[in-house]
């Protein structure tokens, strides 16, 4: 039996070892810098870098790495030996603090849409002394931020810290008014659970598109597939376990709280779910946990597909992001407390929330838009585009109680008072759940259930917090002028929660009938990416992002971009893979057995006494739908040539939408229907069924 508990952290530089290995002074300093997000001191830095060297060689390391997070939505890690020449042709290990705290690189290959020229294509790294530094493949790893020389960002990372300072500073003006003198700061807690497909590596690397697109592009449905739910929470392959147990291992000792692990709903999908942590070392840990995921998984001879749709007609992988305030003294502000107080306190970070939502519902949307995740939002399955939030019929109930001074049914002393009554208990328990819903309240915390399984999680928390930051922020303003606080605020909650309650919707999201009713309800629905990406440059969320200085103009308009050229990318190397395999692999096959189907014909038929009517069957129905593929083709490829007029950009990415798809849909059809009339050995992709089910 190994020791957990010793595992845990052991590649980790954290507060323990710290603790124990810097000079006292030290140790302080680096606390103070760690809490108050202040400026290391030269020899702070010198003498914590000369800790954390001795402390990595001893665990046999050799190179260290500033570790970022690119607009790629991957890390970006380059790295540096210690090694230094020294008199007498000998080495010695080095490691500053100048190199700790700070680095250079050339990162002109990163996407930086126009932020960065040419002639200025240094981006710096600047450790964010928050998020401790590990060891991965023998390498000491420092999270870092990127920017460009003249501060821009360029990465996740830079604009979620400022996010997060925004939250903290408005909401620790609200809690002041309510008198709380004790909390010095206030963290967004998040918790992302992550779903995934394991294929078997050899099924995985006979098919070109999952390697270059990450998902099937063709692929008829198998007999079996998800219809019995048989596999959600089922019992665990002993291969898959095998891995399962693995990444637990390699996370814990990243310090990474992996807790949840089980099957999901799909035929070869499972989930990992961590223990929540603060929001920035949360999407640290998710990105370290996709990395592993992969590189584990083919350790034990499979590939872990992270895409959100690998498959049609299967279940596609989201991302859920449960997502919290508390308090540095490890109060949780979205948990309704005992006394009337706190009650209102939670009341009005609540329909902050609410509101934050029903006025940023297309930044939300936005946040969890891309080429992938249009296969799931929007397409009858996971949460719809549709922005919508869930309360549970309970807390709806209360809330509904107060707008109308009505008397609360669960409650003898009515009506609902804000700041006098006691709030009446309500379920938390997994009772009162809608699983189709994008964004709901799960007691004391929100699911936001948009996001797609390859995100980082970064995006979507910088929106929450900013939005909910803002609200915040008017809260504040207002509250702070008053003489009778608690009349004031008894008025706010009611107001707020009148004016966005249209926001609330805790019936079927799937529906049909939900549709029409959002759209009654002036609520937006931005079906598709191309749909969605104008709204993170309207004025509205532009005003938004800078006022709070989580964004400049210019950063929001260089991501803008890079989302837009991203969806394009991806739609365009999607097309590619289906052009290259139709012709490199299907048409050879299916004319291979036509042949052969030709050759037995005519054998048939030179002896004049057998039936043929079987091969005529089959090849009059292959040579139609081949020569349909081949129109289908064509098509495509007129279609994937001509995106190169489209220079501006949204028009572009438009095209793609409405043009480039539908081929690809069109092609796929008749490929499929060609895979169920062709002879299996002639096939070259594994089919669903091989996929699907190949781990036993
Ligand atoms: P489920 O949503 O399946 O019912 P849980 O209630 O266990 O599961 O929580 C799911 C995720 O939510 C876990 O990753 C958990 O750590 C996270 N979570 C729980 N409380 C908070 C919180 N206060 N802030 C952020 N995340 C949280
Ligand atoms: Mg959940």
């Amino acid at each position: 039996m190994k020791d957990i508990s010793g595992l845990f952290g052991s590649m980790v530089f954290n507060d323990t070892v710290m603790r124990a290995r810097l000079p006292k002074d030290i140790y302080k300093a680096m606390k103070k810098a760690i809490s108050q997000g202040t400026h290391l001191e030269y020899d702070v830095a010198n003498a914590v870098a000369n800790a954390m060297k001795e402390w990595a060689i001893e665990k046999g390391v050799t190179h260290f790495t500033h570790w970022f997070q690119p607009m790629t939505g991957t890390t970006a890690e380059k790295h540096d030996s210690f090694i230094s020449p020294s008199s007498g042709g000998q080495i010695i290990m080095e490691f500053s603090g100048k190199e700790l705290v700070h680095g250079e690189s050339d990162a002109s290959s990163f996407p930086s849409g126009g932020l960065r020229a040419t002639f200025e294509a240094r981006g710096y790294t600047i450790w964010d002394t928050t998020s401790f530094a590990f060891i991965k493949d023998n390498t000491l790893c420092i999270p870092t931020a990127f920017c460009s020389y003249s501060g821009e960002a360029l990465d996740k990372k830079t604009p979620l810290l400022r996010s997060m300072e925004v939250i903290n500073k408005q909401a620790m003006r609200i809690l002041r008014l309510f008198g709380n003198t004790t909390a010095q700061r206030v963290i967004t807690t998040v918790g992302p659970e992550q779903e995934y497909f394991l294929v078997d590596k050899e099924m995985f690397l006979k098919r070109p598109d999952l390697i270059y697109t990450g998902r099937t592009l063709f692929g008829a449905r198998p007999p079996k597939g998800q219809e019995l739910e048989d596999h959600y929470f089922g019992c665990i392959k002993p291969r898959v376990a095998a891995f399962m147990k693995e990444l637990d291992e390699e996370l814990w000792k990243l310090g990474v709280h992996a807790k949840t692990k089980h099957n999901e709903v799909a035929p070869a999908q499972h989930e990992l779910a961590p223990f929540f942590t603060t929001a920035n070392i949360a999407v640290d840990h998710n990105q370290i946990t996709m990395e592993l995921m992969k590189t584990l998984a083919n350790k034990h001879g499979m590939a872990c597909l992270l895409h959100e749709k690998p498959f049609a007609g299967v279940n596609g992988s989201g991302k859920h992001n449960n997502w919290s305030l508390s308090t540095d003294t490890g109060v949780n502000l979205l948990e309704p407390g005992e006394t009337p107080y706190q009650n209102a306190q939670f009341l009005l970070f609540l329909v902050a929330v609410i509101k934050a939502v029903d006025e940023y519902q297309d930044l939300l949307r936005v946040s969890a838009a891309s080429a992938g995740n249009d296969h799931r939002l929007g397409a009858n399955e996971a949460p719809p585009a549709i922005v919508s939030m869930f309360l549970g019929d309970e807390l709806q109930e209360i809330l509904e109680a107060i707008e109308s001074n009505a008397n609360y049914k669960g409650k003898k002393r009515s009506p609902m008072e804000i700041g006098v009554t006691v709030l009446p208990d309500f379920p938390k328990d997994t009772t009162d759940r809608n699983r189709t819903s994008p964004f709901a309240f799960t007691g004391n915390k929100f699911e936001f259930r948009m996001l797609g399984s390859m995100f980082s999680v970064a995006g979507p928390n910088i929106v929450l917090n900013t939005i909910v930051g803002e609200i915040l922020s008017e809260f504040a303003d207002m509250l702070q002028e008053s003489k009778d606080f608690t009349g004031d605020l008894a008025r706010l909650v009611k107001k707020t929660y009148s004016e966005h309650k249209r926001i609330i919707f805790n019936g079927n999201n799937y529906s049909q009938e939900w549709v029409a009713q959002a759209q009654t309800r002036g609520l937006s629905n931005l079906r598709t990416t191309v749909d969605a990406f104008p709204a993170f440059v309207n004025r509205k969320n532009i005003t938004l992002f800078t006022k709070h200085h989580v964004f400049t103009e210019q950063e929001i308009y260089s991501r803008y971009e890079i989302l837009i050229e991203s969806y394009c990318k991806t739609l365009h190397i999607e097309a590619l893979t289906m052009i290259d395999i139709v012709k490199g692999k299907i048409i050879p096959a299916v004319v291979g057995y036509q042949s052969e189907l030709a050759c037995l014909f005519r054998t048939k038929k030179a002896c004049g006494q057998f039936d043929t009517s079987l091969e005529a069957h089959l090849m009059s129905g292959i040579s139609k739908l081949a020569a349909c593929m081949l129109r289908k083709l064509t098509a495509l490829e007129q279609a994937a040539s001509e995106c190169a007029d489209k220079h501006e950009i949204l028009a572009h990415a438009s095209f793609y939408r409405d043009t480039v798809c539908p081929a690809m849909s069109e092609l796929r059809l008749i490929v499929d229907e060609l895979e169920t009339l062709t002879a299996k050995k002639y096939w070259p992709l594994p089919a669903y069924a091989d996929l699907l089910f190949s781990v036993i």
